[in-house]
């Protein structure tokens, strides 16, 4: 038996046979063929052939937009075009590998220069050419492996459009060696209630090895006990008995209520978000519904996204973010590409104030939006840094007739101004995975530096309290909407230290509920103290458990 530590997302456990992801394929050499013409062409038939039908057989089983993602590589693989293309390089004397290669990436090259949503399927066509070639050197396609039974995913990371087109019924749990608590694999495992430990670093595991994985304990257990694995089960069992029990609002054993909310990113989540029992929304991500613009959206098409939104909720509270473009969610039409350090540059509202017209547009929609329905919106500004910055944004959104305005505490230094911020905002929400990466000067994406990002550090958990200090010194409500929202256990304490409301990845509703329920307030509040104490994050997470 063999202990790996790693970096848990969420409370589950699950076990199962390993399946390693294929390392990306050495690209081919430029040598001539040993073959005839003929028998190349032949070879790459067939492998384009069984690839197509590979990606057409894999979108049968997944259903849904997986399978129009992958019926589109399918086609893609048999594009005449491209055939053409090949077939005239191995008639120059090109192996049928190389002339793939060539070829793909050729066409692929065109895609991206016609750019939007063409040039997005260049990467598809990237794929596609990986597989063929595979095929033709008789090796496993890089990629989500398919051993044909329930596997434990193991790979360096994952690009999201693996983890998005993962099959659920046969991925029982991922472990990545690199990524970080905050990594986009991290962020959509939790959103599909995928059981994942991430950047654990160098691992020796092979494919077929029964491992256990512990996103609650950060660890991954090759070759575990029958002990373990009977321990695991029931866990598993109370986990999913906690899914089903009936949705009541967040509360703790008290009765002290903690409105549970949904994190959001498109209206598409809100039916889903409302039938886990989200009590509301307390971040909506606007950005991501224009990732591929190339245009600011007129104000028509934000009211008309928001209306959406807002109607599904109506009577409770949607709290909507003002644009947070930069850094790893850059716009093309708010934000410069040409800074050296984007995650310190002009993001956030910086650009939005640098752009008002975007803000006012946004705004505008909002009112529109709220206007015609019966939520209660709350705006809220990103990256706010100074006094200054809030009083720009609250006064705005009141000039444009939005009622209620706050800011997202996402840098150490509104968390250390949070008593002067809050006088002026009507409310603040604490985006934990931006402020553990400023206050740690760690890269939230980077796995080299995943062991300085954790929300557990008490150096976070310090700023949290001056936050929710604040918001109590002027009567102003302070949730959290940040990934240590839907970490159950560090819940318990966020509500110790101050904290109001917690907003998470409606996956992650149902255990941050259930355990909630096991503490008063003065439990949590003794839980916190035990945490803020320790000298580093494992140190406060250890300590929490004990006080548990
Ligand atoms: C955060 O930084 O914690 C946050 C909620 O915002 P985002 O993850 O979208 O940057
Ligand atoms: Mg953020």
């Amino acid at each position: 038996m063999v202990e790996i530590s790693g970096v848990g997302v969420g409370s589950g456990v699950a076990h199962g046979p390993v399946a390693l992801m294929a390392a990306p394929l050495e690209a081919p050499a430029d040598a001539p063929s040993e073959r005839t013409p003929d028998e190349e062409k032949a070879a790459v038939s067939a492998a384009v052939s069984a690839v197509a039908a590979e990606l057409n057989a894999r979108g049968e089983r997944a259903g849904g937009a997986a399978q129009d993602v992958l019926e589109a590589q399918a086609m893609m693989a048999e594009d005449p075009t491209l055939a053409e293309a090949v077939d005239a390089k191995i008639d120059g004397g090109s192996t049928g590998e190389y002339a793939v290669h060539t070829a793909f990436a050729e066409f692929a090259a065109q895609l991206v220069e016609l750019g939007g949503y063409l040039g997005e399927r260049a990467a598809d066509l990237a794929d596609v050419a990986q597989r063929v070639i595979a095929h033709l050197r008789g090796v496993a396609a890089p990629g989500v492996p398919e051993p044909g039974h329930p596997f434990v995913l193991v790979a360096r990371d994952l690009a999201p459009a693996d983890t998005a087109l993962l099959d659920l019924d046969q991925v029982l749990a991922v472990v990545t060696t690199d990524g970080g608590p905050t990594s986009h694999t991290a962020i959509l495992a939790r959103e599909k209630g995928i059981v994942a430990v991430v950047g654990t670093g160098e691992l020796e595991l092979a494919d077929g090895q029964e491992v256990l994985v512990d996103a609650a304990n950060d660890l991954v257990v090759a070759g575990p006990t029958d002990d373990q694995l009977a321990e695991a089960d029931k866990r598993a069992a109370a986990r999913a008995a906690a899914a089903n029990a009936p949705i009541t609002p967040g509360a703790l054993a008290d009765g002290t209520l903690v409105p549970l909310l949904a994190n959001l990113g498109s209206p598409d989540g809100a039916a889903e978000a409302v039938e886990l029992g989200a009590e509301g929304v307390g971040l909506f991500r606007t950005e991501f519904l224009f990732l591929s613009a190339d245009e600011a959206p007129s104000v028509e098409s934000q009211t008309e996204s928001y209306r959406q939104l807002l109607e599904a909720f109506a009577g409770k509270k949607v709290v909507v973010r003002a644009l947070d473009a930069g850094a790893d969610k850059p716009l093309s039409f708010l934000t410069d590409a040409d800074e050296e350090n984007p995650a310190l540059g002009r993001r956030g509202i910086r650009a939005l104030q640098h752009r008002e017209n975007v803000l006012r547009d946004q705004l505008t929609a909002l009112a529109a939006a709220d206007a015609a329905t019966d939520a209660d919106l709350w705006v809220m500004a990103p990256m706010v840094a100074t006094v200054d910055e809030t009083e720009y944004f609250t006064a705005l959104a009141e000039e444009l007739g939005l009622k209620t305005a706050g800011v997202m505490v996402e840098v150490p230094s509104s968390a250390l101004l949070a008593d002067d911020i809050l006088r002026v905002a009507d409310f603040a929400s604490i985006g934990t995975n931006d402020l553990v990466q400023y206050t740690m000067a760690a890269d939230r994406l980077l796995g080299s530096v995943a062991h300085l990002q954790s929300p557990w550090h008490p150096a976070a958990l310090r700023l949290i309290r001056m936050v929710a200090e604040g918001g109590a010194n002027n009567d102003k409500p302070v949730g959290v909407c940040g990934e240590a929202a839907a970490d159950p256990l560090l819940a318990v304490v966020l509500v110790g230290l101050g904290v109001k409301t917690l907003s998470m990845s409606p996956s992650a509703l149902a255990d941050v509920r259930a355990e909630l329920k096991r503490y008063t307030l003065a439990d949590a509040e003794r839980i916190a103290a035990a945490a803020i104490a320790a000298g580093n994050a494992d140190g406060a997470k250890r300590a929490a458990r004990a006080a548990a």
